[in-house]
């Protein structure tokens, strides 16, 4: 973890100028270039070597290149790259059969999709045409993510991109999240939080009727968000749809595949907590190829069989990508790795919050349950004041970031939310390392943010 300058190499010059990068502004626009990869790590096309503390766009939960998956690429490859979806594949039957065993559906069915993004989307057209109601309306939250379609767009409470399309227009109403920290409806304790925000949903079903609303669609756990939802919330919410006969979408594009310390974030909650479909991505295949899939509740799966489908993307089910997908999953057993997140996580957490002890920009630290970690930044911590307005990314930790990029670790963060998810497979000394790094960084902003600047 050596601090090293990056210099502007060619190929990065030509990146700068050619390329649209996602949710940055472009004359800003200065990441590496990346080459290669190996576990944790990455590799620059300056020969630097960067610890990924995100598993990039916290996808990359097996690490980079990781050996049986990219074999398992490099064989599908040379026996048959594509076949439509109209037509059979192997490694899409093994990979739907796999995760309906590791999700406890066992009769259920899988779509699959490309990503994150098209997996809710067609969780919507599922729930629609399953329950009879066509145009019916779909429940999310506020500070949401579930993708950057237009339709996603809508089902996303993302105050980035919301002026940007009607929700209503396309039936998506939100609710107001269940954010202990800064509770929107008021309450003091994280599970009065949680019982008021899933009480928002079952009043909204209500003042809908539960005849007009097709699904509920929520992260099982954190999302990129930042939001952790108190333990008493997903139950909750499954008990208040159930009552209402309304399906519950589980969005575990982000917390599934270990990321939360289970295979599926709801499966800490036991049955009480099954959902009646789930979206995954990321995770699914490591982000080694693209993927998404929706699985399927053997009862839902029921009502749908005889029905025409009309739906279809030319790449649903790529052979490649689901060879990739199942070895991500026989890697994610065989290395034993959903309990390592739960065992990492549990230390990572443990020493985040003795951090939080010495370190009073920190407001918050969520998480626990995995190797997931959010910690919430504020100038003041007794009365909660933000580092910087929702969502904006205050310029002093833009440069920790640089800072941290430079000595080696690469940290992910959105507004004040510092989001830490290094992949599975991330060595301890590593981990330990890193975190580290972060709190000596952070030590630095707050001299930083208390010393007057000179005029
Ligand atoms: N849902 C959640 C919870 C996510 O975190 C994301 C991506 O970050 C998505 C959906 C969208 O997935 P994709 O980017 O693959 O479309």
């Amino acid at each position: 973890m050596g601090r090293r300058q990056f210099s502007l190499p060619i190929a990065m010059r030509a990146e700068k100028t050619t390329v649209l990068h996602s949710w940055c502004r472009q004359t800003e626009w200065n990441a590496p270039t990346i080459v290669g990869g190996a576990g944790a790590h990455l590799q620059t096309d300056a020969g630097q070597s960067i610890l990924d503390f995100s598993s990039l766009a916290e996808c990359s939960n097996l690490g980079h290149q990781h050996p049986r998956v990219v074999e398992a690429i490099r064989a599908q490859a040379q026996q048959l790259c594509f076949v439509t979806n109209a037509w059979g594949a192997q490694p899409r039957a093994r990979l739907a059969e796999l995760l309906l065993e590791k999700s406890g559906f066992s009769d259920g069915r899988v779509y699959f999709t490309l990503g994150g993004a098209d997996a809710n989307e067609h969780a919507v057209k599922f729930t629609r045409q399953a329950s009879g109601k066509p145009q019916g309306w779909v429940i999310t939250r506020d500070r949401s993510y579930h993708g950057a379609s237009y339709a996603t767009m809508a089902l996303s409470g993302d105050s980035r991109t919301a002026t940007q399309i009607d929700p209503a227009s396309l039936r998506v109403a939100h609710v107001p999240p269940p954010y202990a920290y800064r509770c929107p409806n008021g309450t003091t304790s994280a599970s009065a939080c949680g019982t008021a925000a899933a009480a928002n949903v079952a009043q909204l079903i209500d003042a809908r009727g539960a005849a007009n609303v097709a699904a509920v669609l929520m992260e099982a756990n954190a999302g990129t968000n930042g939001i952790v939802a108190p333990d008493n919330y997903w139950p909750a919410l499954r008990q208040h749809t159930r009552e209402r006969g309304v399906y519950l979408v589980a969005d575990e594009v982000m917390s599934g595949f270990g990321r939360c310390g289970e295979w599926f974030a709801w499966q800490r909650h036991g049955e009480e907590g099954r959902p009646d479909l789930m979206t995954l991505a990321k995770g699914l295949t490591g982000a080694h190829l693209p993927l998404g899939a929706v699985v399927l509740s053997g009862a839902l799966a029921r009502v749908l069989e005889p029905q025409m489908l009309y739906t279809g993307l030319t790449y649903c089910g790529h052979p490649l990508s689901c060879a990739a997908g199942v070895a991500a999953i026989e890697s994610y057993q065989a290395e034993d790795l959903i309990e390592r997140s739960r065992r990492l996580g549990a230390a990572m957490f443990t020493r985040l919050q003795q951090m939080q002890q010495r370190q009073p920009l920190i407001g918050e630290v969520r998480g626990g349950h995995g190797l997931f970690a959010v910690i919430e930044l504020v100038r003041d911590r007794k009365s909660r004041e933000p580092l910087s307005p929702w969502p904006d990314l205050h310029v002093a930790l833009k440069g920790l970031l640089r800072t941290a990029l430079e000595a080696g670790v690469s940290f992910a963060a959105r507004g004040n939310l510092l989001l830490l998810a290094p992949p599975l497979v991330i060595h301890e000394k590593d981990l330990a390392d890193a975190l580290d790094l972060l709190e000596r960084l952070l030590g630095e902003l707050t001299i930083a943010m208390t010393t007057p600047t000179r005029a």
